[in-house]
């Protein structure tokens, strides 16, 4: 439909603001929409356990690194992200820029943009978050912190796919659960457990697919435990060969 001036006539009128739309979603234009009913169900204020030493944050149960407070609110406001649902009818919603309204900290408070779709059509809208970081201790510096760990083996030179191949170990030998933390120092890969039993495992494996060399069992003094008993941590270190 085009007027005498050749433009496109809209088809309908907004019953909110009087304003001509191509699109009526419950009678309204897209902004009106956007005002009335808001773009998606998103929350309020989100919660996320933040390791005080590392600064690694707890989404959905996996630890993650952040490199600062901005970093980790971004990698939590796109984590939720994947879980947005539209405001009925509209047909999808997705994240635009996210808005720092006070400086990246334990507590954020941010202006998320959002952008709805409906039959082709942009809802734009946005929300107000508050990101909260709840102070706590992640499992690798727990190890770091307190030494939670009896064994450590320490694997030198050890081939790019090690992480991989540590992963397939691990789980034939079923040490899953006394694995404490895989920890890159430098050039080597720390692997710690809680006993020396599944150290020994993880040693078998590896000397099946590599020629790897061995070294002394070690033993560290790290105090006296509550029970009045001396306590000591073991390493092993391994050298792959080829
Ligand atoms: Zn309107
Ligand atoms: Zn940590």
């Amino acid at each position: 439909m085009h007027d005498i001036m050749g433009k496109v006539m809209a088809r309908y009128v907004c019953a909110r603001c009087g304003a001509p739309t191509e699109v009526l979603i419950k009678g309204l234009c897209p902004k009106c929409f956007s005002k009335v009913y808001g773009v998606a169900y998103i929350e309020r204020r989100i919660r996320v356990e933040a390791c005080r030493y590392c600064g690694r944050i707890r989404l959905g149960g996996k630890w993650t690194p952040a490199n600062s407070f901005r970093e980790a609110v971004v990698k939590i406001v796109e984590y939720n992200s994947a879980k947005l649902k539209p405001i009925e009818p509209l047909d999808s919603v997705r994240v635009g820029d996210i808005i720092f309204l006070t400086e990246p900290d334990w507590s954020t408070r941010v202006y998320i943009r959002l952008e709805g779709k409906y039959r082709g059509a942009s809802i734009i809208g946005g929300e107000e978050v508050l990101i909260q970081l709840k102070p706590s201790i992640c499992p690798l510096c727990k190890v770091r912190v307190s030494g939670e760990y009896d064994t450590v083996v320490t694997i030198h030179k050890a081939p790019d796919d090690i992480e991989s191949i540590l992963h397939e170990i691990i789980y034939k030998e079923g040490i899953q659960d006394q694995l404490v933390d895989v920890i890159w120092v430098k050039d080597r890969l720390n692997v710690y457990f809680t006993n020396k039993g599944a150290a020994s495992k993880l040693i078998k494996g590896l000397k099946k697919k590599f020629k790897v060399r061995v070294g002394r069992l070690e033993h560290e003094d790290v105090g006296i435990t509550r029970m009045g008993k001396r306590r000591t941590r073991k390493s092993i270190n391994i050298e792959v060969l080829e």
